[in-house]
């Protein structure tokens, strides 16, 4: 018999010699609630690890004054700067010195035939074209640790203007993120040709500025995040945009969401190489 001063401590005393069947038992059932806790450990270190994950990125940034205010922003928010604009290099210095991520917001031809401004990558270029402005632009914005397309529903159907971008983000081991202006992008694939980490915008936020419309792709950004764990939000720098943001990015973390710089995305994403490098050589 187990003497019964010992019975309110089962689950906590160790056993250490075992002398008798009854030790024995006791010593097993000790082990068994050792192990459910250890188990219970486990899940709840996992549970922290696997927290649902978004990255939001503001881009168009680099012509208007207003611009300048997505500084505010939390640091966790990637800032991604069209190259050659009035005050894209200035807003690049400063978002990467407050710890901002910084990206390059490429345009690329669009098939509604939009402007594209300085930098614009398209259809008529060759690869040495091509290429040359893409190197300029990467050396405009120099902290870029990534890019993703302004525009592009043309440039990112067409495969070989696709393989010249990867290859020089191959070249600087640069990440890409395919702001899926058209359902036919070709742009990922071709990435996961040259080993270049890439995923698609899940999300744009601000497409309308209305509060109703603003807080209906927020909610959708929240329940994205818990259905996939690794969500992409798009937005742009307008005031109502901003003001939304500031309001409402508390509750990313009230819903049990991390907010991520962009890159932090390749750390989750299986089969999608080549990340070690982006992360081990931009932290040089
Ligand atoms: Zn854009």
């Amino acid at each position: 018999m187990t003497p019964l001063y010992l019975k309110p401590y089962y689950g906590l005393l160790p056993i250490l010699k075992v002398e008798t069947l009854e030790h024995s038992q006791f010593l097993m059932e000790y082990l068994r609630r050792l192990q459910l806790a250890s188990l219970l450990v486990l899940a709840f270190v996992c549970g922290l690890s696997e927290a649902a994950q978004v990255a939001l990125i503001i881009d168009d940034i680099g012509y208007k004054k207003t611009d300048h205010q997505v500084l505010a922003l939390p640091t966790n928010v990637t800032l991604s700067v069209l190259p050659f604009t009035p005050l894209g290099q200035r807003i690049a210095d400063k978002a990467n010195q407050q710890g901002h991520e910084v990206m390059l917001h490429i345009p690329m031809q669009s098939l509604q035939g939009n402007r594209l401004g300085k930098g614009g990558l398209n259809n008529d270029m060759d690869e040495a074209e091509l290429t040359g402005i893409l190197e300029q632009a990467l050396a405009d914005i120099p902290y870029a640790k990534g890019l993703n397309n302004h525009m592009g529903s043309l440039l990112t159907q067409l495969p070989r203007p696709m393989h010249w971008t990867m290859a020089t983000l191959q070249k600087h081991r640069l990440f890409f993120i395919d702001s899926s202006t058209t359902k036919y992008t070709v742009a990922r694939d071709i990435a996961q040709q040259y080993q270049v980490p890439h995923i698609k915008r899940h999300v744009f936020l601000d497409n309308n500025l209305d509060p109703k419309s603003l807080e209906s792709q927020f909610k959708h950004l929240l329940w994205l995040a818990k259905k996939r764990k690794s969500t992409v939000a798009i937005a742009h720098p307008h005031k109502e945009t901003l003001r939304f943001l500031v309001a409402n990015l508390d509750r990313l973390k009230q819903a049990g969401i991390e907010l991520v710089p962009a890159s932090e995305m390749f750390k989750t994403i299986p089969n999608n190489t080549g990340f070690q490098n982006v992360i081990s050589i931009k932290k040089q």
